[in-house]
């Protein structure tokens, strides 16, 4: 009966992880995935998460049965207090629907499905089911919106001439879209670029969500990561909500921030004008939840509401992210030396400075798709072809490997 069925292509991040596993030379390196690395390379479970787990496993109270269709009520609270701010009046005033998710992917997931049934796109958005997603963005956004019936369009983010943001090109789309467009932000540490916004840049774009009416469907994947500040990172979305009448919707993953990429703990928060319209969100997000998957996985949750409810594991968590986010950015710095004073190396902007510019766990290092090929294929340095690298996949060890064929892919 699949006769018809077409050969769909792997996914380009799980095939070059894949190619990586297969290759036999010794100084290989896998600069694809977007997982954290410590500086032997290998995964990192996090020192405050460990903890948390020994006590959970420990405890002979702790039982299988489901969660409740929107997840781990104490979960839900402190994850809605960790990236909104604990004392953000929405809070207090009862209008953040916080619902548990399957990591961020299903955050964005639910988000879409909740914007494809009750989103007013009649009226609003130029009565186009459509939502606008930065060029480039993480792989998946597209595919989650076109699965929901929402459209995406591009709007401009990645400047390649200054490898940096394309500021200009950002706003006047902002300004020439329809009034109460939806637009999807990455809160901080931008998927694939690295380029983020300053805060006076995030005020003016705040500036203009409000006076066009636009609707802000932040996608928060790596809080903690841009800076190694958990409250810094979340600057973005807690602006938005404190200018009171842009509508916000947040994604949050604790995939990268917590280290448990496997156990899928993320959140969707949609807040609301008026309690009123919170309760009756939060009600139709459980019964679309309930028919996606009843209710979502307890061990993840349960050890991050540990982690965000005791003062012990609390503090270790804040030394873990900042442990991550300080060795990201030592691998900037000695990426950047060795190009700009070893390698002497030419730079597709003029110069290096936007490997320590950009942000979070990647870099987008500026380089053609003919160059990005030479890396991988003769210097066994896996990479995507739009010159997105980890900086999580570098070293000590690696770093200046790594650097040696930038060098030599850039002088071809
Ligand atoms: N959004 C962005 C921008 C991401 O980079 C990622 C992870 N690659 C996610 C969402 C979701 O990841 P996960 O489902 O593992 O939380």
């Amino acid at each position: 009966v699949w006769k018809q069925v077409p050969q769909a292509p792997p996914d380009a991040i799980f095939k070059l992880t894949a190619a990586f596993k297969a290759d036999t030379y010794s100084k290989k390196v896998n600069l694809g995935v977007g997982a954290y690395r410590d500086n032997n390379g290998k995964p990192w479970v996090l020192p405050s998460v460990k903890m948390a787990q020994s006590a959970l496993i420990a405890d002979e109270t702790v039982d299988h049965e489901y969660l409740n269709i929107t997840g781990l009520p104490e979960f839900t609270t402190a994850a809605a207090q960790l990236i909104i701010g604990k004392g953000n009046p929405a809070l207090a005033e009862g209008r953040v629907a916080s619902v548990q998710t399957i990591s961020g992917t299903g955050a964005n997931h639910l988000g879409a499905v909740f914007l494809s049934k009750f989103y007013d796109y009649a009226t609003l958005g130029g009565g186009k089911r459509q939502i606008f997603i930065s060029n480039p963005t993480w792989a998946n956004h597209k595919a989650i919106f076109n699965s929901c019936g929402i459209t995406p369009v591009d709007y401009p983010w990645y400047d390649a001439k200054t490898v940096g943001l394309d500021f200009d090109g950002l706003t006047s789309t902002l300004k020439s879209a329809p009034n109460g467009s939806v637009f999807l932000l990455h809160a901080c540490a931008h998927n694939p670029t690295g380029v983020d916004p300053t805060k006076e840049q995030w005020h003016a774009i705040a500036d203009l969500f409000q006076s066009k009416g636009h609707f802000a469907f932040f996608d928060c994947a790596y809080q903690g990561f841009a800076s190694g500040n958990l409250d810094e990172d979340a600057y973005s979305v807690r602006h938005f909500i404190e200018r009171r009448s842009i509508p916000v919707l947040i994604c949050q993953s604790f995939a990268k921030n917590a280290g448990l990429y496997g156990e899928r703990v993320g959140a969707l928060h949609i807040v609301s004008a008026t309690k009123e319209q919170n309760n009756a969100v939060l009600s139709q997000l459980s019964v679309i939840q309930r028919s996606e998957i009843s209710n979502p996985p307890a061990f993840g949750a349960r050890v991050v509401t540990m982690i965000l409810n005791d003062e012990k594991l609390w503090a270790q968590w804040q030394k873990d992210v900042r442990e991550m986010a300080d060795r990201i950015i030592d691998m900037r710095k000695r990426l950047h030396h060795l190009l700009t004073n070893q390698f002497k190396t030419p730079a597709p902007g003029g110069d290096w400075d936007h490997i320590l510019k950009q942000i979070g766990m990647f870099s987008f290092l500026g380089l053609s798709e003919k160059q990005c090929a030479k890396i991988v294929n003769d210097g066994h340095i896996y990479m995507t072809s739009n010159s997105r690298i980890s900086m999580a996949g570098l070293n000590t060890s690696n770093v200046e490997y790594v650097a040696s064929w930038i060098d030599k892919a850039s002088r071809e």
